[in-house]
């Protein structure tokens, strides 16, 4: 057991708003929606960002990406979305769980290189 927040999301000890959840990946709702859809899409498995990821975890990383676009259709963005990842200090990261950001929804997502 670890105090990581998503860990704890995932093992369904803090409450979320669930809408995908496969053998690698897990998916819910971003707390603080930036865009009409929001959705955070993490590994199940702790990984803290994409400067600690290994050969081994290219499955989940394809995972998350696929999961993204299947989700933006179910999720009110069929027609296009954005995906950011943050990672660490320079990029802005705030949760050390591995996360993409699923932004979209009805009208462009407009400029978004400053903090989502
Ligand atoms: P980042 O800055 O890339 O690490 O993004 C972290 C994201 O996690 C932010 O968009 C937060 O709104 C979101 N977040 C933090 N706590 C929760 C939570 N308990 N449930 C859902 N989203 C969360
Ligand atoms: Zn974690």
């Amino acid at each position: 057991m670890n105090d990581c927040l998503f860990c704890k999301i995932v093992r369904g000890e803090i409450p979320s708003r669930k809408v995908h959840e496969d053998d690698l990946v897990f998916a819910f709702h971003d707390i603080r929606p930036a865009r009409p859809m929001h959705l955070l899409v993490v590994p199940k498995r702790h990984i803290t960002s994409l400067m600690t990821v290994s050969g081994d975890d290219e499955p989940v990383l394809g995972r998350m990406l696929a999961v993204a676009n299947q989700l933006a259709e179910e999720h009110g963005s069929p027609d296009g979305f954005r995906v950011i990842i943050n990672n660490g200090r320079i990029g802005g990261q705030e949760v050390p769980h591995l996360h993409a950001h699923v932004v979209g929804g009805p009208e462009p997502v407009g400029p978004m290189l400053g903090k989502i």
